[in-house]
């Protein structure tokens, strides 16, 4: 039986959007499902402000992949819908498929995951860092969101901060919470962020607390370097232990914990902190990994079967993974990993095409 001339991509955000376009270019129909009312993945209903290294507007970077997919004839779009079963196997697959017109079915080769991410909930398992009790507590999601209105204020006072600070590895490199891994993005965003901060408010002091920071290749250079050099972000070498409220509300927070340069402890005042957050699986990555019988590490994200060389396979023939739902990974990686799926899932067409002729 030839096979089918489709590929599903579950997932639109960066990684899904690349892949139907990747797909498309090679000439093969893809079928691209969003459980979402619009495409875009997290870096939109997240509302990120500027994406790093090069500052470009979030919004508008993503506005220029879904309108480049729009212009492909061969991808089929459907937004507000999901995959509720998946039967067959490689090369004929035929996929239960819910959205806004009612249920369908879709004939498919090969399918692509593309479920992304969620941020790390930094009120779970320990609330040293009072994310859910003190409003000047922030996660890097929620000081996007003031970063794209170019407002940036304390949400107690109103007022703009004096004294920022982020607290890096909240959620990541942490074994007692079980996530041991590095969550990749996080030491650059925190830097693109205190730098924007610093842009918006010049008065403002910046502080950045680490236990060693991972910049991710050129961000080192493109980021690192220039925060403290030409914007003045400190860097602290510390562990920080817990966020206080200074006389009991009112007053600022106190973050205390211990600098690991000097080797004391440490009391710092300051208007607002910044947990910065890691990557965790989303929902829909462990729900459709789960439903398509693939495999996932001991974190959640999907496994692949054969790391180093090959990322994208996974141990399930014709099922394939990319961007966040592989792991933590920053847009750059995303899209090359998008690409490389998109390119085995059409090589599996075109060998069983030549394997039938
Ligand atoms: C705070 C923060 C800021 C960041 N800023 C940057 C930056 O400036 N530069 C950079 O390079 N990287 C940045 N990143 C990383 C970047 O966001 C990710 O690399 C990227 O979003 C991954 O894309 P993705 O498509 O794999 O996943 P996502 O963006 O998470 O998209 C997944 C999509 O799948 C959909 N979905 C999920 N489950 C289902 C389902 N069951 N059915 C249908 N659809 C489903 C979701 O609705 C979503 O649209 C940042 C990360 C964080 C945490
Ligand atoms: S990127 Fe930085 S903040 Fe994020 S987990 Fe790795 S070391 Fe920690």
């Amino acid at each position: 039986m030839a096979p089918s001339e489709t590929v599903l991509v579950v997932g639109g955000g960066p990684a899904g959007i690349e892949a139907a376009r990747g797909i498309a270019d090679l000439g093969v129909r893809a079928v691209l499902v969003e459980e979402r009312e619009r495409l875009g993945g997290t870096p939109i209903f997240e509302h990120y402000a500027a994406l790093t290294p090069y500052f470009e507007d979030a919004e508008a970077a993503m506005d220029g992949m879904i309108a480049e997919l729009g212009e492909r004839p061969l991808a089929d779009v459907r937004v507000s819908s999901r995959v509720t079963a998946l039967a067959g196997e490689a090369g004929a697959f035929t996929a239960t498929v819910e959205g806004p017109g009612g249920t369908s079915e879709v004939e498919a080769a090969a399918v692509i995951l593309c479920t992304g991410f969620t941020h790390f909930d930094p009120g779970r398992e320990r609330q040293i860092y009072n994310y859910y009790q003190y409003p000047d507590v922030l996660a890097l999601q929620d000081l996007e969101v003031m970063l794209k209105a170019h407002d940036v204020r304390v949400p107690s006072t109103g007022e703009p901060p004096r004294r920022i600070c982020w607290i890096q590895c909240v959620g990541s490199r942490d074994r007692n919470i079980g996530n041991e891994y590095c969550s990749k993005v996080c030491c650059g965003i925190a830097s693109k962020q205190a730098i924007e901060v610093r842009k918006l408010a010049p008065d403002c002091r910046a502080y950045v607390f680490y236990i060693d920071m991972r910049m991710y290749g050129y961000w080192e250079q493109q980021l690192y370097w220039p925060a403290q050099e030409q914007h003045h972000v400190q860097y602290i070498k510390g562990i920080v232990t817990e966020v206080l409220e200074r006389g009991g509300g009112g007053g600022g927070l106190l973050v205390r914990g211990e600098d690991t340069t000097m080797g004391r402890p440490m009391e710092v005042p300051m208007d607002m902190v910044i947990l910065s957050v890691g990557m965790e699986p989303s929902d829909g990555t462990r729900a459709m990994a789960q439903l398509m019988g693939v495999e996932q590490n001991k974190y959640g994200f999907v496994e692949v079967a054969h790391p180093p060389l090959d990322t994208v396979s996974t141990k399930r023939p014709g099922i394939f993974a990319a961007g966040a739902a592989l792991g933590p990974v920053d847009l750059e990686d995303t899209v090359s990993s998008a690409g490389a799926a998109a390119t085995k899932a059409v090589a599996l067409i075109r060998r069983s095409s030549l394997a039938v002729a």
